[in-house]
């Protein structure tokens, strides 16, 4: 899940930084479905393809389902409750980095140019971005998760590069004091607030207080225009792990997290320059950025989520090579189609073109063409089989989905805003997102069996090649 999407529900409770600070807290979806019709078997399904979306995990574990050992059925699922007899606990967050302890800027700092559609920035930490990895209340958390996480985001920066500090959340939400979570929430929040004026503590406390609850937050992940100074942030719940069984499962998770901070720093980022640069209208023109849905996104749903999913897959695979990538891109698959053979039944017509902004309205019964909500999250299963296909289309579109599309973003946005994800896509992959579409479209359409034949091997998977 990523930190991008706002709701709207927030707008007109809290002044725009409030309201910002809040909706980048949000760990889940705004529309949440009634999953009550559906079978165990899609419950499970989607429970274990799809863990940074907290609900069908939820709905698995309400039911009892064991979901073939990979939702662990005991998992309390109360909320944090448990502020009495930890004598012995220590509240004292633990930072794996150096300077973790406070954030970088309390006060942005002035641009040090502009020109018609950005505001260009350096920061200080810019020379050598830290991962910075804290974890509350240590003692509930397993050391080799701790040190397993760790790992995983240094593989990744290493994979990919890094060009802003990360702010890893590490805690057991389900029995961790309130204490201790009312810590954490005050810690992000001072990362958020970006001012000097005078009610700076009134604001960050705004923000503790409007923070989601614990209990059942989902891994997430995410760097916005406003907080950029501080870098990006990423959550992980240790319940994460004990929710599934599979480690290879919860890695790619953690993977597909770091992929958020990948693609929602590299979009800001001016390689030439060597400065960040946030466009003016996200920054100044908030309030139209929410109510022009064709503006609501900065690069397109299905590419935010689906290519996070396929990126984890990527990142995770040579992470811990016995782990089966093909194996997760063909239960993607089968979801895709599951999504596009119902819609089909109910006489509604499936185009990855929906996922750019306006999934949640097909998703409603205000679905424009036939008023049955879809099945849900297509953007994740869907999206990811726009990268495999690609790459089958390809070799050097591994390259172009991994790194270069993302490197083009903020340079593209520059030079023709409001566009920069349509003309970085057109320019990597040769062909207009147009045509894109209509072949991607015909491609859902063939049987599985040739759609799984594009498939790389897991071998090819581990193999890939990138260069930074
Ligand atoms: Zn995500």
């Amino acid at each position: 899940m990523s930190r991008q999407n706002i709701s709207k529900k927030y707008k007109t409770f809290c002044s725009r930084i409030a309201c910002l600070l809040a909706a980048s807290l949000m760990a889940t979806h705004a529309l949440s479905q009634d999953l009550s019709g559906w079978s165990d078997k899609t419950v499970c399904r989607l429970a274990i393809s799809q863990q940074d979306d907290p609900q069908y995990l939820q709905e698995a574990k309400n039911r009892g389902l064991n979901c073939g050992g990979e939702v662990n059925q005991t998992q309390a699922t109360s909320t944090s409750n448990s502020s009495s007899s930890q004598a012995a606990i220590n509240h004292t967050p633990v930072s794996l980095g150096p300077s973790c302890n406070a954030p970088e800027y309390t006060v942005g700092p002035e641009p040090v140019s502009s020109d018609s559609v950005h505001r260009y920035y350096k920061f200080k930490w810019q020379d050598d971005p830290k991962i910075c990895i804290t974890v509350y209340e240590k003692n509930r958390v397993d050391d080799w998760q701790v040190s397993k996480i760790d790992e995983l985001l240094n593989f990744a920066k290493n994979r990919l590069g890094l060009k802003i500090p990360v702010n890893a959340i590490v805690l057991d939400q389900k029995n961790s004091s309130r204490k201790t979570l009312r810590q954490a929430d005050f810690d992000f929040c001072n990362t958020k607030v970006l001012t000097d004026s005078e009610d700076r503590d009134e604001q960050v406390e705004n923000c503790v207080r409007t923070s989601d609850e614990w209990g059942n937050r989902s891994a997430s992940a995410g760097v916005n225009q406003f907080d950029l100074p501080n870098g990006g942030d990423l959550f992980i719940g240790t319940d994460l792990f004990e929710m599934i069984d599979n480690n290879a499962v919860v890695f790619r998770i953690i993977m597909h997290e770091f992929f958020h901070i990948h693609q929602n720093s590299l979009k800001f980022y001016f390689e030439d320059k060597e400065q960040f640069g946030v466009p003016i209208f996200w920054t100044d023109n908030v309030e139209e950025l929410w109510d022009n849905p064709k503006k609501e996104y900065i690069f397109a749903n299905w590419i935010e989520e689906g290519w996070a999913n396929f990126g984890g897959t990527a990142l995770a695979a040579p992470f811990n090579t016995s782990y089966g990538s093909g194996e997760l891109l063909a239960e993607e698959l089968d979801e895709c189609r599951n999504v596009i053979n119902v819609a089909a039944s109910k006489g509604d017509k499936f185009s990855l073109r929906d996922y750019e902004y306006q999934g949640g309205l097909y998703e409603s019964s205000e679905n424009p063409n036939n008023g049955i909500a879809r099945e849900y999250a297509a953007q994740y299963s869907c999206g990811s089989w726009a990268a495999v296909y690609l790459w089958s289309l390809d070799e050097r579109n591994f390259q172009k989905i991994m790194v270069d599309f993302w490197t083009g973003l903020a340079e593209s946005e520059n030079s023709s805003p409001g566009f920069g994800w349509v003309n970085s896509f057109e320019s990597n992959f040769g062909m207009s997102l147009e045509t894109f579409y209509k072949d991607f479209d015909a491609f859902m359409k063939q049987s599985r069996r040739s759609q799984i034949s594009i498939l790389k091997s897991d071998e090819e998977i581990i193999d890939a090649v990138l260069k930074l």
